[in-house]
């Protein structure tokens, strides 16, 4: 073992299971790459001025979570603790609003740090597949990227997820909602911190997990009966939107999500089986982002689904991705003629696309084949002396144990036929 671990909150994907967290991501975009969404890939650090006005002053992430600093040059970055005001940035600096149609849709993948208390499901590296569509108000674009969420999980074989659906009302209505929200909350018993939140962020305090603050806010005021007609009419048609493409949804009128930037259609993906750390993804509107971080209006959709926590919910599910094989065929030389000889078979294998390995090192017969059962795979190569006098490579069926001899140039053809 090494002198030094892996910091305090993240881990290491490591063989095998690294390979499903590679499907999940893969499961995550394939619904996206059909639906117009381009990939964007942007720096893992930003200039810290980003979060903190896009994702918001008041928000743990940016107060408590995140990973600022210095560089040598003087430049203030922190690592990146969410993707969307990052695509957002981007895409202003590149004028992708203005090159193409409305509206730009992206999507990404990639890490993300917060500064959190790490437990499971709660790391302060994780990662991330988001998806964006930049520059339009149009219910119809809200419910697509639900519906591409919903289809992600549902290929990946997930079922005991439920999709939280609410409106946060917009320019118009929420100042509204939230000066009657305020008034509500300054007439509890809460200790100095939540005061002090309901005076910044009112709307965050409804999402406090504690019994003793969520038992006085029984009688809060609803933002839904605030909206303005416009959010309103917003609203149902999202609603009916997914209705129609049956996708189940919740309505859950206290969600409101951790971001300052969303208005309107907000949703968070939870999963049952996850205990305390359930939302397996989320996102909303964010009308106003653009203008925040000094662009146009631009409004805009989105969400970032988690893959860590994705993952969780397969193995809560006990569902086994069916993943490619690693190894389908494992070669093993015995004599430095039958080297090169296999050497260059294992290649051709390759190239036609069969996943092929090969006992390096100059391991005996006994060390090779143990070699090529633990790699898993389905067929071994033996080439001997006499083998290639003949011309043949022994061709063995891991499984059965039986063997057969293949003429050398009929290999790749024999194989191709075998694994289908
Ligand atoms: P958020 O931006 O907080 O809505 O995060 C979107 C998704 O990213 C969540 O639903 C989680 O699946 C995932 N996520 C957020 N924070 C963490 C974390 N600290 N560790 C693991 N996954 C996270």
């Amino acid at each position: 073992m090494s002198t030094f671990k892996a910091p305090k909150g993240t881990y290491d994907l490591i063989p095998p299971e690294s390979a499903t967290f590679l499907a999940v991501r893969e499961a995550i975009a394939a619904p996206l790459r059909t639906s117009g969404y381009g990939y964007i890939e942007t720096p893992g650090f930003e200039n810290v001025e980003l979060f903190a006005r896009g994702v918001g002053e008041s928000t743990d992430i940016v107060t408590k979570e995140m990973y600022a600093f210095e560089t040598k040059g003087g430049d203030k970055l922190a690592l990146r603790p969410e993707g969307t005001a990052s695509v957002l940035r981007a895409a202003l600096e590149a004028n992708l609003h203005k090159a193409g149609n409305l509206p730009v849709k992206l999507w990404y993948s990639g890490s993300y740090y917060r500064y959190e208390r790490p437990q499971k499901g709660r790391y302060r590296h994780f990662s991330q597949v988001g998806a964006e569509a930049i520059g339009v108000e149009d219910p119809a674009v809200d419910a697509e990227l639900i519906i591409l969420a919903d289809q992600a999980y549902r290929s990946l074989g997930l079922r005991n997820f439920r999709i939280l659906l609410n409106s946060l009302g917009d320019r118009e209505c929420r100042p509204v909602y939230r000066a009657a929200l305020q008034d509500f909350l300054r007439g509890l018993d809460l200790d100095e911190d939540t005061l002090r939140r309901a005076e910044i962020n009112p709307l965050r305090v409804l999402d406090d997990k504690r019994e003793s603050v969520q038992k006085q806010l029984t009688g809060a005021p609803l933002l839904r009966d605030y909206l303005c007609d416009a959010c309103k009419t917003y609203h149902e048609e999202v609603r009916g939107l997914l209705t129609t493409a049956g996708v189940a949804f919740e309505d859950d009128l206290k969600l409101v999500r951790g971001l300052d930037y969303y208005t309107r259609t907000t949703f968070e993906f939870v999963h049952d089986g996850l205990g305390s750390q359930s939302a397996v993804g989320g996102g909303g509107r964010y009308d106003g982002l653009s203008e925040m971080i000094g662009g146009p209006a631009l409004p805009s959709v989105g969400w970032a689904l988690g893959v860590d926590r994705t993952v969780l919910a397969l193995e809560a599910e006990g569902i086994e991705l069916e993943l490619p094989a690693v190894t389908s065929v494992f070669a093993v030389p015995l004599g430095e003629e039958a080297r090169r000889v296999l050497f260059a078979k294992v290649t051709e294998l390759r190239k036609a696309g069969i996943a092929a390995d090969f006992a390096y090192g100059g391991k005996g017969l006994k060390a090779a084949m143990k070699a090529a059962n633990r790699s898993g795979a389905r067929y071994a190569l033996v080439l001997g002396e006499r083998d290639l006098a003949d011309d043949v490579v022994q061709l063995k069926d891991m499984d059965s144990g039986e063997q057969s001899a293949v003429a050398i140039a009929e290999v790749l053809t024999e194989l191709r036929s075998r694994l289908g």
